[in-house]
């Protein structure tokens, strides 16, 4: 029997890469159910080149589209995750690849009917992980993080437990403005914040590696999702992107993951378990040898990346992700869109954690998912009244 695959933003980039390692090995898979927002040419190439069975459009115009333009499909096609019915299906693997909460939802919803998850939707680990944790332990579904960094720690890491380890190291390349002076970054366009030296990726998160909050939020999603203390974890710069995790062990030995910077690695590995022959699905050879000579470590400059400096008690616990994701979401969004300046995001981010309303929604337990959303729609209003003032 084939396995049954689906793929929560199927037009993204780490949806993309997951479609292209599933299309070498149809023999092995079958796409049933892909979802997207509203790339429509890129939706309907996807429906003629997979067929899947079902196609989820959250865009509603697209979706219109669409339906429109592929009467003679048999794809069916869904606007909404609460239009769907999830009675009786069951998929052996889902990629969890939308951007943002959005993605908060639909994971959850497909966590409950796949035997295992893929998770790149960091921002969900963030806000939700205690939410998909408690599902996984009842169904047994088993759960792997993709992000290259928490892929890397599981494979370090899973042998060891929380007293072995002195310190892990998260690797970030500093993006593309690691070498710009700090009196420059008051004219960052976005062109220039989205064009991440050795990744790519879609512009939210490349904006975050521009400002290193996709580190500040890997920092809580490795806190998250393995039992290490939060002070073991420490980011550091690695301009070359081929280290993914270092980890000290008290007995002395340091461990490192080296992989070539695509996506397709961590991604394959947690599909085949690490059984696969990579150089199939890969174009660029592994340049070990040649690498070795220039692998660079060095500290997080903060003044020119203030946003580390959020990694305080108050962002670890509870509503603290919640609310730093939600306004970061807000922020990148605005500059985005052009209506902020890029060394805005940090000073509002930090307006929002001193805001006197903070502490009503700063609940002192695990929020259950309608929390979740009720401190999300706070932050992000919050975060807009602060760029109108
Ligand atoms: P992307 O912007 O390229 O793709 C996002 C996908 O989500 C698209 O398919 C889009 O249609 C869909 N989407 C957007 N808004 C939606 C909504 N409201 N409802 C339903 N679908 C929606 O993003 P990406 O780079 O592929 O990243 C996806 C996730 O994976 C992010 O959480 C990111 O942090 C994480 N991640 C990405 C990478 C990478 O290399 N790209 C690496 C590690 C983790
Ligand atoms: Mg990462």
């Amino acid at each position: 029997m084939k396995k049954k695959i689906a793929i929560l933003g199927s037009t993204g980039s780490i949806g993309r890469a997951s479609l292209n390692i599933f299309r070498k090995d149809l023999k092995k898979f079958k796409i049933i159910l892909l979802s997207a927002n509203s790339n429509y040419s890129l939706i309907s190439k996807q429906i003629k080149i997979y067929k899947p069975k079902y196609f989820l459009i959250n865009d509603s115009e697209t979706f219109k589209k669409i339906k429109k333009n592929h009467k003679r499909s048999k794809v069916k096609f869904y606007n909404k995750f609460s239009d769907f019915n999830l009675k009786n299906l069951k998929f052996d693997i889902t990629i969890s690849a939308i951007v943002g909460i959005a993605g908060l939802e639909p994971t959850v919803k497909f966590t409950n009917i796949s035997k295992k998850i893929l998770l790149a939707n960091k921002e969900t680990i963030i806000c939700g992980w205690h939410i998909l944790k408690k599902i996984c332990k009842k169904n047994k579904t088993s759960v792997v993080s993709i992000d290259s960094e928490h892929f890397s720690i599981n494979e370090l890491t899973k042998d060891y437990k929380d007293e072995d380890i002195e310190k892990i190291y998260i690797t970030g390349s500093g993006g593309p403005f690691l070498r710009k002076p700090i009196k420059k970054f008051k004219n960052i366009k976005v062109r220039d914040a989205i064009n991440h030296p050795n990744w790519q990726m879609g512009k939210k998160i490349s904006v975050d590696s521009s400002t290193m909050m996709n580190k500040v939020l890997e920092v809580i999603e490795a806190f998250k999702l393995f039992p290490f203390e939060k002070k073991k974890y420490e980011i550091v710069i690695h301009p070359q992107s081929l280290i993914h995790a270092i980890v000290f062990f008290k007995n002395g030995q340091t461990k490192l993951l080296y992989h070539e910077t695509d996506m397709k690695i961590p991604i394959a590995n947690a599909i085949y378990e690490n059984k696969v022959d990579i150089k199939n699905l890969l174009r660029k050879k592994s340049s070990f040898l040649k690498n070795f000579d220039y692998l660079k470590f060095e500290p997080v400059d903060k003044k020119k990346f203030p946003i580390v400096t959020l990694l305080s008690k108050k962002i670890y616990s509870n509503s603290g992700p919640i609310v730093l994701n939600a306004s970061n979401e807000v922020l990148v969004d605005e500059f985005l869109k052009k209506r902020i300046a890029f060394t805005s995001i940090y000073p509002c981010i930090k307006r929002v954690f001193r805001d006197k309303d903070f502490k009503k929604y700063a609940i002192k337990r695990s929020p259950n998912i309608y929390e979740i959303y009720k401190i999300d729609r706070w932050a992000r209003k919050k975060t807009l009244d602060i760029i109108k003032r």
